[in-house]
């Protein structure tokens, strides 16, 4: 379960104080994904990043099964919209995902294993031993989302994950996540600013007010199974 009391964010002091978040309440169960929607610069982005551990919030408090998120680094992935900046362009495709890996202690031969069968179920199973530029924009989010899998975080924060790409990969990118968080019973927090893209991938949505952020709305969502 994840837990989030009372968490505020203000940028800056003094007169130039911004108070992005003005008191998030929030508890996410164990597998469940939960979209959050709100007018741009609403603070979508500062509560995944006081979340992943990115931001340290001003005050409240965020634990994920009781233990405060900033002591357990190695349970979180964080997936954003700038893909050409989350991919190390001197590693291979291959290289990319296995890297995290090597924080869970797993050996050379488990990463290969873990990082080949992640990239077979984003569809990118022959494009190991290529480079991320040689890539197109949504093969690259792919193999971010790959990285991300191959981890297994127990929570899982996706931030406009597929904002930059066609619409076609965009589905295709949905379906994945619905896949995969099906395989791994994963917990995932997954940020966008489209409504329709919420209610199709999330269990629920909780929708923010604009800055200073609040939970204004908190729908679940029953669309009938395939
Ligand atoms: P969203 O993701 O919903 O678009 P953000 O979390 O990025 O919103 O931003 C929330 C508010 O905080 C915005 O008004 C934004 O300008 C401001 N903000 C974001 N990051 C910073 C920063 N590093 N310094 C000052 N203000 C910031
Ligand atoms: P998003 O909408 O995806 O959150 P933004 O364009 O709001 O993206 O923010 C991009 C980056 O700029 C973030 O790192 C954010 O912290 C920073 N930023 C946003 N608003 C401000 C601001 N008013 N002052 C300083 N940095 C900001």
């Amino acid at each position: 379960m994840l837990e989030i009391s009372n968490l505020t964010h203000t940028y800056g002091s003094g007169p130039s104080a911004h108070t992005a978040l003005g008191g998030i309440d929030l508890r996410v169960a164990e597998g469940e994904l939960v979209c959050i929607v709100g007018p741009s610069g609403s603070g979508k982005s500062t509560l995944l990043r006081s979340i992943a551990g990115l931001l340290r919030p001003t005050g409240g408090r965020i634990t994920l099964d009781g233990t405060p998120v900033a002591q357990i680094p190695d349970d979180l992935a964080v997936v954003f919209q700038d893909y050409s900046r989350s991919l190390f362009p001197w590693m291979s495709v291959a290289d990319n995902v296995s890297l995290p890996l090597r924080r869970k202690g797993q050996s050379r031969k488990q990463r290969t294993r873990s990082a080949a069968e992640a990239l077979e179920q984003v569809g990118l199973a022959s494009a190991g031993s290529k480079y991320p530029w040689e890539l197109s924009g949504g093969m690259q989010q792919r193999v971010s989302i790959a990285r991300a899998l191959a981890y297994r975080p127990s929570l899982l924060l996706m931030d406009e994950p597929f904002g930059s790409v066609d619409a076609q990969t965009r589905e295709d990118l949905e379906d994945l996540t619905l896949l995969v968080r099906g395989l791994h019973n994963m917990t995932i927090l997954l940020i966008t600013h489209d409504i329709d893209e919420s209610v199709y991938v999330g269990d629920r949505v909780v929708v923010l007010s604009k800055a200073p952020a609040r939970v204004v709305g908190d729908l679940r969502v029953d669309l009938p199974g395939p």
